[in-house]
């Protein structure tokens, strides 16, 4: 009987590996921050480099190189890229799990690799059973980070690969993006301030995936946690997801200069998402 690999099945083996990753790299006594060393552990080299806009790393399989994006300031999200290319470096020196995606997805699905790339970062930065032990919560981020020494991103991803439930997590920060782009008529882009969502997870029970770069309007219940910082507050918001988002009770919190908000959503016995789209 042929069985087809699940999404969940892959995510598993990025983690599996991401862990054998983090133990050859705790045996080498090596931190995570001393880039060039990690990434020679793996034949692999790393640089700083310019990038295109919303892309913070990349990885030249071929060149077996790293390139980190020069635009790219903040120490967390710079480790936490770091993570993310290693993840594709080692992704793509793993057969078994190369063949398995082949089979998963059938032709070159890159959204999905980049989950497995997050999935695995993640836990490069923090062993998901440090985690387990706590409530998915953003008010637990900052004191998890700080325990950990790790980056918020790092115990945000693994809160929500951890959570039994459905559950949506977004990470989003404040840029100046283009609001409305030029027409004949008005020949100029029009550019404004607005979250935008740099990272994007679900948890194993939740259906639907999150895509990175989307903007969120203005009206947006996530811009309140922006004039709180680090206060959890607790809301219904919509989920950013497809093209009618719908609203679900959410938890935000804005801490380190990005908003980072877990969206429930009630259980499947409950008026299921796709009902409720139709309004
Ligand atoms: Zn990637």
């Amino acid at each position: 009987m042929i069985t087809r690999v699940t999404e969940e099945d892959l995510v598993r083996q990025a983690i599996d590996l991401a862990a054998r990753t983090r133990r050859q790299i705790e045996a080498a006594e090596l931190h995570i921050t001393e880039f060039a060393q990690v990434a020679a552990l793996f034949q692999v080299t790393v640089c700083t480099g310019e990038l295109p806009e919303g892309k913070d790393g990349s990885y030249l399989k071929d060149e077996r190189r790293i390139i980190l994006s020069s635009s790219v300031t903040t120490p967390e999200r710079i480790n936490f890229t770091f993570c993310h290319e290693l993840m594709h470096s080692r992704i793509e020196d793993d057969g078994d799990l190369l063949s398995d995606f082949a089979d998963a997805h059938r032709r070159s699905d890159e959204a999905a690799m980049e989950r497995l790339c997050n999935a695995g970062a993640a836990e490069v930065l923090l062993p998901a059973e440090d985690v387990r032990q706590f409530d998915c919560s953003v008010a637990l981020i900052p004191e998890l980070s700080e325990r950990f020494f790790a980056s918020s991103i790092a115990v945000a991803l693994q809160m929500i690969n951890c959570a039994d439930d459905a559950r949506y997590l977004v990470i989003a920060e404040l840029r100046t993006v283009i609001v409305a782009p030029a027409t004949p008529l008005d020949p100029y882009n029009r550019i404004g301030d607005r979250l935008v969502v740099v990272y994007g997870a679900k948890s194993p029970a939740a259906k639907y995936f999150i895509r990175r770069n989307r903007h969120l309007p203005l009206d947006h219940g996530l811009y309140h946690a922006m004039l709180q910082p680090e206060t959890a507050l607790k809301m219904d918001a919509e989920v950013p997801i497809g093209d009618n988002p719908w609203p679900l009770p959410c938890e935000c919190l804005y801490f380190r200069q990005k908003v980072f908000a877990f969206f429930h959503e009630p259980s499947r016995n409950a008026v299921s998402p796709d009902q409720m789209r139709m309004f």
